[in-house]
């Protein structure tokens, strides 16, 4: 019972329309238009790639297209999708002008890209009837719909996919006061009070994530549930702590990591292969969770022999360079 109440505040806390979504003002005036001229035409809009670090809104943008155009999505994975036959099924129950969705789309095997192409170019799929001598190769037409795809590593398609897509996205991390905002409007969802500066102290440290600052304020509403006020900052504060993230956002594996760039290898260079296992992590894990925060935030650089920590991580750890 908790779990179903849980699950549909999480539907309920993710934006349905485009003004719902907050922050990335040019994306969105970009979508506005790109919905506009598929409706004035009534065709279906073109193929749209989102990419970008995890929690950042690539599923929820996919979403809000399919409400704003008032069109069916159907969800899938990459590594769902393991032979043609898989694709052809779904392609061919696709009605005129809905939404495709493939999450992970760098993880689709090669031989569903390339038979993705075709549908993506001509709405047209071939399909093999029969084996052996007797096989022939029929094409049957699909309708006109949108392939959305989402990839944390656009570096892994390939050309001839990437420049299939006519429309292409990368959401970056948040700013403090677009997350001081969702934090806001996730605590009126969930029917939580909080003050303004317990919000910032929430967006300060979520790593300029979304899916973060809702984690966090779910966090500090179950430990303040035995208090009727509003959370107040030293509440939040105090919630933040027991999770280790510091007032910078790094979390136990962040300063982990630096840690032991300095500590054992005197600040790098390291590769990411000896930093995952150090950490008893995964090496995509650490490339795609860990790294990107640490590289925007001026933490480590990324040079041809490794990771090296900066002065930066030097002075938040209180170490010293020599
Ligand atoms: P991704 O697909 O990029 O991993 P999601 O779309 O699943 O990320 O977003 C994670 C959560 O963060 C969503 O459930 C949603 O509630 C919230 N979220 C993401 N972007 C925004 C935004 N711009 N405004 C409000 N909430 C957002």
């Amino acid at each position: 019972m908790k779990l179903l109440e849980e699950e549909g505040l999480d539907k309920k806390i993710r934006p349905s329309h485009l003004q719902e979504f907050i922050g990335h003002e040019a994306i969105k005036t970009r979508l506005n238009i790109l919905i506009g001229a598929a409706k004035s035409r009534d065709e279906p809009l073109p193929h749209i790639l989102f990419h970008g670090p995890p929690g950042l809104g690539k599923t929820t943008l996919s979403l809000i297209l399919s409400k704003e155009m008032n069109c069916s999505i159907i969800q899938t994975s990459g590594p769902a999708i393991d032979k043609p036959a898989d694709l052809a099924g779904i392609l061919t129950n696709l009605c005129k002008g809905d939404i495709l969705f493939i999450d992970e789309i760098h993880r689709l095997p090669k031989n569903v890209e390339e038979y993705l192409y075709q549908a993506m170019e001509d709405f047209k799929i071939d399909i093999m009837i029969d084996s052996g001598p007797t096989a022939k190769s029929v094409s049957i037409a699909i309708k006109p719909f949108t392939l959305v795809a989402a990839t944390t590593k656009t570096g892994l398609l390939s050309a001839p996919l990437r420049t299939r897509f006519p429309f292409n996205v990368r959401l970056d991390f948040y700013d403090v006061d677009s997350l001081i905002k969702i934090a806001k409007r996730s605590a009126d969802v969930l029917k939580v009070k909080i003050e303004n500066c317990a919000a910032q102290e929430l967006a300060m440290r979520s790593r300029g994530t979304p899916r973060i600052v809702n984690n966090l304020l779910r966090w500090v509403r179950d430990c303040h549930t035995n208090n009727s006020g509003a959370i107040k900052k030293s509440d939040a504060e105090t919630a933040l702590d027991m999770l280790s993230i510091d007032k910078k956002g790094l979390d136990e594996m962040d300063i982990r990591i630096l840690s032991w760039i300095i500590d054992h290898h005197g600040g790098g260079p390291v590769g990411l292969k000896s930093i995952a296992i150090a950490m008893g992590e995964d090496a995509d894990t650490i490339e795609q969770v860990q790294e990107p925060f640490l590289v925007i935030k001026g933490y480590i650089k990324r040079g041809p022999q490794g990771r090296v920590a900066t002065d930066l991580a030097y002075r938040h750890l209180g170490r010293s360079e020599s």
